[in-house]
């Protein structure tokens, strides 16, 4: 859906051209369309039970639909005694590729392919022996698959003044990033590591498809007198996007669903600005704007 215009009263009850920006570049990514497309292959051909290592993608209605369709998530893999695990986007540490298989479980991989090359440079830094620096969340799991991968001379940090420089001063350094990752938060750390070390590795990881959403959000925020980012608080790519909007436009709303919005945050807002995290469907921004399209 393109940008467009729609009508809305003012406060004397005229009408007011309200322009809502509807993001193109919002909602799933190829790897979450793809995984979501896997899922369901799977539980049409795949021998049953059918469970994922956790939500598939952080969208909970999506999680719920898929399991009514017979793909449940479980948290750990010895609630699982026989039939299918489906790998999420996000992938697993090795051990838990063993593990399964030793189970006798049938493995579905679901990993998105961006995630598997930041997990194929982390294996080879950590092989050539290189101290593996990791830009990203502590407790994410791709991170979690990430450090499994880079092996034991491994850091993870969040951003770059986290980065304690007497680990890494004189020594051969490798970075890879979590794929969603803002690329600010990448140049930060490659100017605090490149006067420090002896020898700088730096893989960039990041996926496209965040880049160009979050560069197209914040265009859009800026046009915008109101931002509404739809996706799941336990997305980390819908947080950050909607932190990076909120950088711009401070109006900035993260909702889970349409049924939060409220009609006090537009008052007086001639923009609004609608764009998705990677693990939302697409109908949402429309319902979204529907919705805004209705008031007054
Ligand atoms: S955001 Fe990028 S890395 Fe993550 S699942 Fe989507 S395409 Fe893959």
């Amino acid at each position: 859906m393109s940008p467009g215009t729609i009508p809305e009263k003012n406060e004397a009850g005229g009408d007011i051209p309200v322009k809502i920006l509807i993001s193109k570049r919002g909602g799933y990514c190829y790897g979450v369309q793809r995984a979501l497309d896997i899922a369901q292959r799977a539980a049409k051909d795949s021998p049953s039970p059918i469970h994922t290592m956790g939500p598939i993608i952080h969208n909970p209605g999506v999680v719920r639909e898929l399991a009514e369709a017979g793909v449940s998530p479980v948290e750990r893999l010895e609630e699982v005694t026989e039939g299918t695990i489906i790998l999420r986007t996000h992938g697993v540490t090795p051990a838990v590729i063993t593990d399964a298989r030793s189970l006798g479980l049938a493995i579905v991989d679901a990993t998105c392919p961006y995630v598997k090359v930041a997990q194929e440079k982390a294996s080879f830094l950590g092989g050539q022996g290189y101290l593996t620096v990791i830009l990203g969340e502590h407790e994410h799991p791709e991170v979690v698959a990430l450090v499994a991968n880079a092996g034991e001379k491994t850091i993870v940090v969040e951003n770059a003044e986290e980065l304690d420089l007497g680990q890494v001063s004189g020594k051969r350094v490798g970075v890879v990033v979590q794929t969603t990752q803002a690329s600010a938060n990448l140049a930060a750390l490659a100017s605090r590591l490149s006067p420090a070390c002896r020898e700088l590795l730096i893989f960039n990881t990041m996926c496209n498809a965040t880049q160009k959403c979050q560069d197209e959000a914040l265009s859009l925020a800026r046009q915008a007198g109101a931002v509404v980012v739809i996706g799941g608080r336990n997305s980390a790519n819908t947080t950050r996007l909607a932190q990076l909007c909120s950088e711009v436009q401070p109006n900035t709303y993260h909702i889970e669903d349409v049924g939060e919005l409220r009609q006090e945050w537009f008052d007086g807002i001639e923009t609004v600005a609608i764009t998705a995290g990677a693990s939302t469907p697409p109908e949402q921004m429309e319902d979204a704007a529907s919705w805004l399209s209705s008031l007054g």
